[in-house]
């Protein structure tokens, strides 16, 4: 769910950024050269290497870039590091080089049918941990940066975790160098994990090899019916033979509802808040069209209870939006 990559739909293009030391490698801006560099499209481009050196050669990016100037980007953050050197650069750079606006101008302008800044960058952080409070909200209010953060109600009333966080703990914490772990491939054919097995027989390596296979886990999990996913990770954490604790610990804990306040009382321009449903679910893969509205609309009533005004966004998931489009 880290991995730096871009989604491109409409006037908009989404990026994910790593503010997150635990989890690989992070993006580091460069030196400022407007039109800057943000994207990383160049990096997908189904063209030979040959052709690709020339292009960059010849400016073709640059070119690309300019043409895109009246797209909005949006930098979508999930976790942060104590060192915040990283996001400070960032920080810098986007004030340097960018027209940072905030997802309320951005949607304010889309539904308009008005025109954006050149260059206009939003900032979303999806999931609302708490290391946005602790190492990320001090640097974006620092350089008065807009930042829209997606919260996940439940995990915040109820200190427990978010599903795919229980994936990343397990395998960084198995004591195994190997095991064999519930098959998802049968999981996702027969929709049922009553019988998780054959097991897949994976190595588990170093901590960033680690961290790569929970990617990838959690990746390939967004397939699964919701009801076979908790048993599915339950499973998964006897195989790694781990017991999670019951709370997650710091590196995996949740905003508080106090925390939530206090920065929108003390930096209303910096901070908004957004729905991101009850629990997490991928919603096309929920039972029922009740579900997915129900998760939807609860973790918006939650936030405007607690925060006494209205939540204007909301960041959901799905693996399959016509499925979606049909049941909302
Ligand atoms: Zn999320």
């Amino acid at each position: 769910m880290d991995r730096n990559k871009v989604i491109e739909g409409g006037l908009t293009r989404i990026l994910e950024m790593h503010g997150d030391q635990r989890r690989g490698p992070k993006r580091q801006p460069e030196k400022p050269e407007p039109p800057c560099r943000l994207d990383s499209k160049e990096e997908e481009m189904p063209i030979s290497p040959i052709l690709r050196t020339a292009f960059h050669h010849f400016g073709g990016m640059q070119a690309v870039r300019w043409l895109r100037r009246r797209d909005a980007t949006i930098l979508m953050y999930h976790n942060f590091s104590r060192d915040a050197s990283i996001l400070e650069s960032q920080c810098r750079y986007l004030r340097q080089s960018y027209h940072v606006i905030s997802m309320a101008y951005l949607s304010k302008v889309l539904s308009s049918g008005g025109v954006l800044p050149e260059w206009s960058v939003a900032i979303t952080v999806d999931d609302g941990h708490r290391n946005f409070y602790e190492y990320a909200f001090p640097v974006f209010a620092k350089y008065g940066i807009p930042v829209t953060i997606y919260l996940v109600t439940k995990p915040m009333d109820e200190r427990c975790w978010l599903w795919f966080d229980r994936v990343a703990y397990a395998f960084l914490h198995s004591p195994l160098r190997a095991a064999a772990l519930p098959s998802l491939s049968s999981s996702e054919q027969s929709g049922q994990n009553q019988n998780a097995g054959p097991g897949e027989n994976v190595s588990l390596g170093s901590r960033e090899q680690r961290a790569q296979l929970a990617e990838q886990y959690n990746e390939r999990m967004k397939m699964l019916p919701t009801t076979v996913l908790h048993k599915f990770i339950d499973d998964l954490e006897l195989s790694l033979k781990v017991r999670l604790p019951q709370e997650p610990p710091n590196e995996y804990a949740m905003l508080t509802w106090e925390e939530v306040k206090s920065m929108t009382r003390d930096a209303p321009n910096v901070v908004e808040f957004g729905g991101h449903t009850v629990s997490h679910p991928i919603l096309s893969r929920l039972e029922s069209a009740a579900q997915a509205q129900k998760e939807v609309a609860e973790s918006k009533q939650r936030i405007e209870a607690e925060l006494d005004r209205p939540v204007l966004h909301l960041l959901i998931l799905m693996v399959d939006p016509r499925i979606l489009h049909r049941r909302l």
